[in-house]
């Protein structure tokens, strides 16, 4: 083997909101991420810096996020061999340059799905007014691509956005996929998803040949799982949806 590459997934992984951190023995949170105010919303435990750190010395670590560029350039954390974004629309190089042409193709995916993104939203406007839920719905994207819309609720109405989740579910079945995990709830096009882009990062942009390289996935949540099954060894948080038993 010549060396050793992690790919991480980051909210709720390596980091998280500070009410998440309490349930966590690993020690006091250090911050790892702002919110767009320059706030800090996202912390280490200590236990998290640990890992990180460990991980990092062995390695390489490439980040297999569902934020996009600007929320991705928020995290402090020292990311330098590369990184997935977008659920994997996005896939920037060990020079911080865009993979052109994965862009490319993924762009002109995102367009044909853009109809159903603009659907989903209207969906979910009618149904959190129909609900009373205050969950909000944004589109994601980077490179003038949208690749997915996600909604939270600002009061953490659980409740609701699971049934939000159901009125999407059934409006849109069969044209798209959806995640919910904790406070958050994603509607993607069948063709996003963390799994291709790593699989097209071990083809291209490795410091090392695939077969020579021990990759190593860390994941929360069921929409991991793509990545982590093309990984030799996969990592989840004890207390995370996939620590716990699978995706619920
Ligand atoms: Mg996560």
């Amino acid at each position: 083997m010549a060396g050793l590459c992690v790919f991480a997934d980051l909210d709720g992984s390596l980091f998280q909101t500070l009410p998440k951190c309490s349930g966590n023995a690993l020690g006091t949170p250090v911050p790892a991420a702002e919110a767009r105010d320059g706030s800090c919303n996202s912390f280490m435990t200590e236990g998290q810096e640990l890992l990180f750190k460990a991980l990092k010395a062995a390695g390489a670590v490439v980040p297999a996020t569902a934020r996009d560029l600007e929320s991705f350039r928020r995290v402090k954390l020292p990311f330098t061999d590369g990184a997935i974004l977008d659920f994997g629309g996005l896939i920037l190089g060990p020079d911080g340059k865009a993979d052109e042409e994965w862009l490319e193709g993924s762009a002109s995916r995102a367009r044909d799905a853009a109809p159903m993104l603009e659907r989903a939203l209207e969906i979910s406007a009618r149904a959190s007014g129909k609900l009373r839920s205050d969950a909000r719905a944004r589109l994601v994207g980077d490179m003038g691509a949208v690749f997915y819309m996600v909604a939270k609720s600002p009061s953490r109405d659980l409740g609701a956005l699971g049934l939000l989740k159901s009125e999407l579910e059934s409006e849109l079945a069969g044209e798209a996929r959806i995640w919910m995990n904790g406070n958050n709830l994603a509607v993607l096009p069948p063709f996003l998803d963390k799994g291709p882009a790593v699989a097209r990062f071990m083809d291209r942009h490795l410091p090392w040949p695939r077969g020579e390289t021990l990759a190593l996935g860390l994941g929360d949540s069921a929409s991991d799982l793509g990545f982590l099954e093309l990984c030799d060894f996969r990592m989840f948080p004890s207390a995370s949806q996939l620590g716990a038993g699978g995706p619920k």
